[in-house]
């Protein structure tokens, strides 16, 4: 398995301004960011090991579980992690009409705004499912699509040991936006080993500038 896909590479030569999958590549940064939390056991785990290293990530929490969960969000936000929106309930889009796409991003939306005092966020698909007509919409209102350059397949069944020899054998460059999930152990396995690693390589850790 490969963590790059042809997919994200044709994303990649949309403006930036319109669609991430990289950011700032001529830093030496890698950009962390998990999907479908926050999660009671998982997301405090992960903030801690973050702390440890003094890294930076982004969220893009589910809405229905940010609101189950308030008191980890107010924690990402405070530990100095961007949040983002990946929807209110994470339903397959492509079966929804555009007006249920935007319905479940302003649900989201509503639901992070008391915590981080921002009415909209960058907006990250369920499984990166994204039609055209939502893509332009979200253009022409300036809402950020935030997709990833560099995939940790940590979603994809296997164990951690599989996901750090995939890491290695590819080893992310500078910019990369690396998608993982804190609903699941895996991730803080993968980071346990990778953080390290990648810091000795000379990597920083930062939250997606996205409203610099
Ligand atoms: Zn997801």
């Amino acid at each position: 398995m490969n963590p790059r896909s042809r997919k994200m590479r044709l994303l990649g030569l949309l403006p930036r301004r319109w669609v991430i999958t990289t950011a700032r590549r001529r830093e030496r940064t890698l950009y962390l960011t998990f999907d479908d939390g926050p999660h009671p056991e998982h997301t405090p785990a992960l903030l801690e090991l973050l702390a440890r290293h003094e890294a930076r990530a982004s969220f893009f929490t589910i809405g229905r579980e940010a609101a189950a969960h308030p008191e980890l969000v107010r924690r990402i936000v405070e530990e100095g992690h961007l949040l983002g929106n990946h929807s209110q309930t994470h339903p397959q889009f492509g079966r929804l009409t555009l007006a249920g796409q935007l319905d479940e991003v302003a649900r989201a939306d509503a639901v992070l705004a008391p915590f981080d005092g921002r009415d909209r966020h960058a907006f990250r698909p369920p499984r990166g499912e994204m039609g055209w007509r939502m893509l332009w919409h979200c253009i022409r209102r300036r809402v950020p699509v935030a997709y990833w350059s560099y995939d940790s397949l940590d979603y994809a069944r296997g164990d951690a040991q599989a996901l750090l020899e995939t890491a290695r054998r590819h080893p992310p460059q500078p910019g990369d936006v690396i998608l993982m999930h804190d609903d699941g152990p895996l991730s803080l396995a993968y980071l346990q080993a990778m953080l390290p690693a990648w810091r000795a390589q000379g990597f920083r850790f930062e939250a997606l500038p996205l409203h610099a």
